[in-house]
């Protein structure tokens, strides 16, 4: 670990020895979006020009992946640089432990300003900031309510989205400016139920989505895929997640609506869309394929505004002149599922929410256009931005600064990672699982209900719908991936995950 941050630290040194700066950081962080969804990760659905203006002015991950994929303990690994196990952080809707040792706090005490705005959903106040304006909790589409920046709730009028954009820019207005900043902005989008800005209704409503070609998985071999609660077809509401008949007067989002909003609000899912669907009449695979369509649309529609913030958040930086100066990411919380398999949401090791997008500019640093194929992982986020700053990378964070990555420093680096989901059976009853991620395979161990194995050969089965866990002529590859899975929880520390591995399947 020391060699690495020496090694990086030197290299920071030649490229930014120019100005000689540390610099700005900007850390964009939305909730659920995922990479099929992202027109600079070849996304069929959409175009993001903004997060692309990121990815084009700097690097695309392209393996850039979640150690527990669900919202708050992935924000939990940012903030520490370690598994669930050790920052505590397992299941959403807890307390996140603020005592322990996060990023922000050595930031600060290395001279940076420290800010956190918009989504925090931890259930305790962020602590090692200078400054942070959070959601309420899981936070309000519409008009949301804002805690923190010294001053009692406040109610604010207008989308989240734009909402965050511009208290953003207004703390970059008026920070320190003999300081260098890190800024960590928390997106709402583009979490469930996807309440668009009230300008982008029907952005989509003219595009046909192709369905994805494991749209009718029937998992055959695949316990934990079959016993899970997370289908279009079945979990998905028509009334909560698709506005159909939705009652927004109980719901209490017609409460913070102004009369003006909630007309228009009313007109589209009411007047348009319930009374379409009251017309189709759709049973059957038909309603399976309407509920996937609108799905699709409320999402995208959510991500346009989100993207398009990023836009008016990178337009700031080149105006103000702080862009070249200013590391920016973006990157989601997990990856989720666009129809694949039949799901929404995230929480598994496979393949659309095990990895997240991650896009990144460092001006003078990273050559534009990069591609990193390598496995990075959230807990590397938090020693990178250390790295960055030059602040020495504590030995307790589990991550690496992947900063050598991108200056083509590549030898040394992880071939595999370690993944341990615990949520259950609510939501959406995904077995709780660890496992291991390899170039070519994925091993999970399912326990709690659940007690088995499985094995997928991504070489050959790149879609994950082959459980090849028993058959015959893997035997050594399975030998081979418990010993590397038990190097990896052994080199983690996770004392939960080492006992029942060395349990055998009942
Ligand atoms: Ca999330």
């Amino acid at each position: 670990m020391r060699e690495y941050i020496t090694l990086s630290l030197s290299l920071l040194f030649v490229f930014s020895g120019a100005s000689g700066q540390r610099p700005n950081i900007i850390f964009i962080l939305s909730d659920d979006h995922a990479y099929q969804a992202i027109s600079a990760y070849g996304s069929r659905l959409a175009e993001t020009p903004n997060i692309d203006r990121i990815a084009r002015g700097g690097a695309l991950f392209t393996r850039a992946m979640v150690t527990n994929s669900i919202c708050g303990p992935s924000r939990a690994s940012l903030l520490t640089g370690k598994y669930s196990h050790k920052n505590g952080y397992t299941l959403n809707e807890r307390k996140f432990n603020t005592d322990q040792l996060v990023f922000p706090t050595l930031l600060k005490e290395n001279g940076y300003q420290t800010a956190w705005i918009g989504k925090w959903h931890l259930g305790s106040l962020p602590k090692g900031f200078d400054y942070f304006r959070i959601l309420n909790g899981q936070g309000e589409y519409y008009n949301p309510d804002l805690i923190g920046g010294g001053r009692d709730t406040l109610r604010m009028t207008g989308y989240v989205t734009d909402i965050i954009t511009r208290l953003t820019t207004d703390w970059l207005d008026g920070r320190d400016t003999t300081k260098p900043f890190c800024l960590i902005v928390g997106e709402k989008a583009t979490h469930r139920e996807w309440l668009p800005d009230l300008s982008d209704l029907g952005a989509y409503d003219g595009k046909d989505f192709p369905l994805p070609v494991t749209f009718h998985d029937r998992y055959e071999g695949r316990r934990a895929a079959a016993d899970q609660d997370m289908t279009i077809d079945r979990t998905m509401r028509l009334e909560e997640d698709l506005k159909v008949h939705a009652d927004y007067e109980r719901s209490g989002i017609y409460n913070r609506f102004t009369s003006e909003q909630k007309k228009v609000f009313y007109d589209y899912y009411e007047n348009k869309i319930s009374r379409e669907f009251d017309r189709r009449k759709d049973t059957g695979e038909a309603l399976v394929r309407w509920k996937y369509q609108r799905y699709l649309k409320d999402y995208l529609s959510v991500a346009r505004s989100l993207d398009r913030n990023i836009g008016r958040l990178l337009d700031y930086l080149d105006r103000t002149g702080l862009a070249k100066n200013t590391v920016v990411i973006y990157a989601s919380d997990q990856g989720f599922y666009m129809g694949e398999h039949g799901w929404f949401d995230k929480r598994w090791i496979y393949e659309e929410s095990l990895r997240t997008p991650f896009v990144m500019r460092y001006p003078g640093v990273i050559r534009p256009g990069t591609k990193v194929g390598e496995m990075m992982l959230n807990i590397d986020w938090a020693p990178t931005l250390l790295d960055m700053a030059g602040v020495r990378v504590p030995e307790e964070m589990q991550g690496r600064s992947f900063l050598p990555l991108l200056k083509g420093e590549r030898t040394g680096w992880r071939k595999s990672m370690y993944y341990h989901y615990y949520e259950y059976p609510q939501p959406h009853h995904v077995y709780p699982h660890f496992g291991i991620r390899t170039e070519r395979y994925v091993l999970a161990r399912f326990y709690g209900p659940a007690d088995f194995w499985e094995l997928y050969d991504l070489r050959k089965d790149p879609k994950e719908v082959r459980n090849v866990y028993g058959e015959a002529g893997y035997e050594k590859v399975v030998a081979g991936l418990k010993e590397r899975l038990k190097g990896l929880i052994r080199e983690y520390e996770d004392q939960e995950a080492m006992e029942i591995l060395e349990r055998a399947v009942k």
